[in-house]
């Protein structure tokens, strides 16, 4: 077996064809001849969930700074969504947000909110990577393994189960393979089969239990606003419940509820819960609406982060992106976003470029920075709980103390919102909340 030149851009591999390796794949066609997507299981062409990837069922948030990433890399996407029933509003106008006790005053912000089903934006972004010349995708076909040089520094390609034969794995040679397997990717496990070590993890547990439901959405149902949200005050409630609309004239309504007090799933028990939050803003637009589908229902353990960038030795030829990198409790909608800036780290690296020999350092190194951000915006959050396992960084519980008043500052001053609103869209440093000008605002008002 050969390496080819470092700097050689013929072939390159994305395993798993869920969002971040979509994205991965759009940026890899502008620098590689060919780009191949291998994916587990069969893809259709319309928006379905895959059994890979169960959490397309839920509500699916996309931060601002996210959207704008997407915008960039298809141009169409946000008028082809709008085309397909995708609804495109102004956050701060759009969203009542019933948040530490309080409604957030609502405001135009200049930020987007574009809501639809998670399968629907996977679709549409997948027929644009897949209509592009350079890229296709082979699903059902599951990677099984990495294939190296025997000199064992280099992923020289993967072995991939054929569609027939199952056990017959058949050598596809690559000169870049990215792992974009999401979270139940077991890259430990395969660096270890090449004589490598796998990452350190850094783990949150928050035991976060999601029951989802669609209904049928009326004109009437809701004014005043085109999304609610009803968020917990930690930490004696636990309980959250967020109703988006999505194509098809219908309602998500995803409930929630941390450290193992989840949502019921049976119709009343559905219903009772939402009926009980502190506002009945969802309830109220769902009381009378016809359900479409069951409660779907979605474990979440632990928030995950797999800290590539500190390990000294990594196979050439090789990178992890996406969820497979650091997966977020999901109540803050972040992975999306930071898989997007994740594939923005990818391309302009390879811009900045000619060979792919250390690739590996400088990819993990940009993306722990990109990470960084909603890694410490979730887990902020998730410590206000008592119970919340983890490594919990010092000086959090004093953060929390002043984000509590910028979160009741929340309820009237505008300029506080907006700053806060741009931090929690991945826009601005969490740091931006502590200028002077918004401290004054925060503090210069009694909190209630
Ligand atoms: C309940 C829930 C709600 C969420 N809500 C939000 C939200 O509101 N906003 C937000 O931005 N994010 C949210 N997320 C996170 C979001 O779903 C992910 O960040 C996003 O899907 C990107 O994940 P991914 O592409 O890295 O991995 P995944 O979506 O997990 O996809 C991995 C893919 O790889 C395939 N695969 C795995 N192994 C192999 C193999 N060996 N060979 C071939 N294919 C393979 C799988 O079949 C799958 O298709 C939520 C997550 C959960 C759990």
């Amino acid at each position: 077996m050969t390496i080819s030149s470092p700097s050689t851009r013929t072939h390159a591999v994305v395993i798993g064809c869920s969002l971040a390796g979509l994205l991965a794949a759009r940026v890899l066609s502008e620098h590689f001849e060919r780009v191949t997507i291998f994916e587990r299981d069969p893809v259709e062409d319309h928006p379905a969930s895959r059994r890979g990837q169960a959490q397309t069922r839920h509500l699916h948030g996309l931060l601002a700074h996210g959207f704008r990433i997407l915008t960039r890399l298809f141009p169409n996407l946000d008028s082809q969504l709008i085309h397909g029933g995708a609804t495109v509003s102004d956050m701060g106008e759009a969203i009542r947000w019933y948040h530490y006790d309080g409604y957030k005053v609502q405001f135009k912000s200049g930020l987007a909110a574009v809501s639809m089903s998670r399968v629907f934006l996977e679709w549409r972004i997948r027929q644009a990577v897949l209509a592009l010349p350079n890229v296709s995708l082979r699903a059902p076909c599951p990677v099984t393994h990495l294939i190296t040089h025997p000199d064992r520094t280099h992923v020289i390609g993967v072995a991939v189960a054929s569609n027939t034969a199952q056990d017959q794995a058949s050598p596809i040679l690559a000169d870049l393979v990215v792992q974009t397997g999401g979270r139940g990717a077991t890259p430990g496990k395969w660096l270890a089969q090449i004589g490598f070590s796998g990452p350190s993890e850094d783990e949150i547990s928050v035991g976060v239990g999601y029951a989802t439901r669609l209904y049928r959405r009326r004109p009437t149902d809701l004014t005043g606003a085109k999304l609610v949200m009803i968020s917990p005050t930690p930490p004696h409630q636990k309980h959250m419940a967020f109703v988006f609309p999505v194509e098809d004239d219908r309602w998500i309504v995803s409930a929630g509820g941390w450290l193992g007090d989840h949502p019921p799933t049976d119709d009343a028990g559905y219903r009772e819960f939402l009926r009980n939050l502190p506002v009945a803003d969802v309830f109220n637009v769902i009381q009378h609406a016809e359900p479409l589908s069951d409660v779907y229902t979605y474990k979440f353990h632990s928030s995950l982060r797999r800290r590539y960038e500190r390990l000294t030795r990594f196979p050439e030829g090789y990178l992890v992106l996406g969820d497979a990198v650091a997966s977020f409790n999901p109540i803050y909608g972040q992975g999306m976003t930071s898989a997007a800036m994740q594939a923005d780290v990818l391309d302009s690296l390879l811009r900045q470029r000619v060979s792919l020999e250390g690739l590996w350092r400088s990819f993990f190194r940009k993306v722990a920075k990109v990470v960084d951000i909603p890694w410490q915006i979730a887990g902020c959050e998730d410590f206000r709980y008592p119970e919340t396992q983890g490594r919990k960084p010092p000086m959090t519980d004093l953060l929390n103390a002043y984000l509590t008043r910028v979160h009741r500052a929340t309820h009237h001053d505008s300029i506080v919102y907006l700053q806060f609103l741009r931090v929690m869209n991945l826009m601005a440093s969490p740091t931006s909340l502590l200028h002077p000008r918004i401290i004054r605002r925060v503090l210069g008002r009694r909190s209630s």
